[in-house]
């Protein structure tokens, strides 16, 4: 069994991202900026947030991080994002969710300009890429499509089960392998039978958000399975897949932790640079 390493990966992706980025500074006499805006003082988003700056400034992009309290009007950060929206020297606007109740998300979303939108989840781009267009893609979705184009380049006619239809995740993991010709089932709460599912398929992307969902006997030999899953248990952080039962019998899974994480904020920052890249077209 193929142990997919998302550590080794994202430090290599990161590497490829820091010599693009010393490149677009000789050819633009700049480079990219990421700025983050954040809200209120929850510890996880705190943490996102110091990751994404601290690996921003590792590849040389300019990075900058706004906060607000918690009590911060929802006019104040719309005001500040059309203010980043016109500035040149911000390639890409992300806001760390989740927010306070009184601010309102699809509101915050559709404020920053598409062109700027390195989480990939305003509405032009979401539809971009439903359409098989150029655009951002959500971070984490990116993320396992390039693990899984790792382990296998050509997945013209395989079939895929995606587990769970979240924005975030489900729904973008289905564009980008329709877009590899892969022939995709997306599944969910409401679906009959899960297992028998599961055991069609090639590839196997789980992001549910429920500890070791996904077993031993729900997967086929030799099937690639990505585990998108982030739960705190009494035994630890542990996936959405069952790891021991599933590494028997997959071809290639990733660990939690370090298989699908650490490629997310890498792929933030693939997105930034081409926000930037596009910006100067
Ligand atoms: P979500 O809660 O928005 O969506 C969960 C999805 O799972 C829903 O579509 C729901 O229909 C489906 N679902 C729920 N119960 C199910 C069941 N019994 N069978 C099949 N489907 C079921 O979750 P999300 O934001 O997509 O996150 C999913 C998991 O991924 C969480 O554990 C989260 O912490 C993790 N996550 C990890 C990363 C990362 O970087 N690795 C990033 C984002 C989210």
């Amino acid at each position: 069994m193929i142990l997919i390493d998302g550590k080794k990966a994202a430090s290599e992706l990161r590497e490829e991202l820091r010599q693009e980025v010393a490149e677009l500074k000789t050819k633009h006499n700049k480079v990219p900026g990421l700025t983050v805006i954040l809200i209120g003082d929850l510890t996880p988003s705190q943490i996102y947030v110091r990751n994404k700056e601290k690996s921003a400034n590792e590849v040389g992009l300019k990075s900058d991080v706004i906060r607000y309290p918690d009590s911060v009007e929802e006019k104040t950060v719309l005001e500040k994002i059309s203010e980043l929206n016109k500035d040149d020297g911000v390639s890409g606007i992300l806001v760390q969710l989740p927010l306070p109740k009184h601010i309102d998300k699809k509101k915050v979303i559709e404020a920053i300009d598409p062109s700027k939108d390195v989480d990939g989840f305003h509405p032009m781009n979401v539809g971009n890429l439903s359409s098989g267009y150029e655009s951002s893609v959500p971070c984490t979705p990116l993320g396992c499509y390039l693990l899984i184009k790792k382990i296998e380049p050509n997945l013209n006619g395989k079939k895929a089960v995606i587990v769970g239809r979240s924005n975030l995740n489900g729904k973008p993991m289905t564009q980008l392998l329709l877009k590899e010709n892969c022939t995709v089932t997306i599944t969910h709460s409401k679906t009959k039978d899960l297992k028998s599912e599961c055991l069609e398929a090639d590839i196997v992307v789980a992001a549910v958000g429920i500890p070791e969902l996904v077993k031993g006997d729900w997967i086929k030999e030799g099937t690639i399975v990505i585990d998108v899953g982030i739960n705190k248990t009494e035994k630890g952080i542990v996936g959405d897949v069952h790891f021991e039962e599933v590494s028997k019998v997959a071809k290639a899974l990733t660990p939690v932790p370090g298989g699908v994480g650490p490629m997310t904020i890498a792929c933030l920052l693939k997105n930034t640079i081409d926000c930037f890249k596009r910006s100067q077209i």
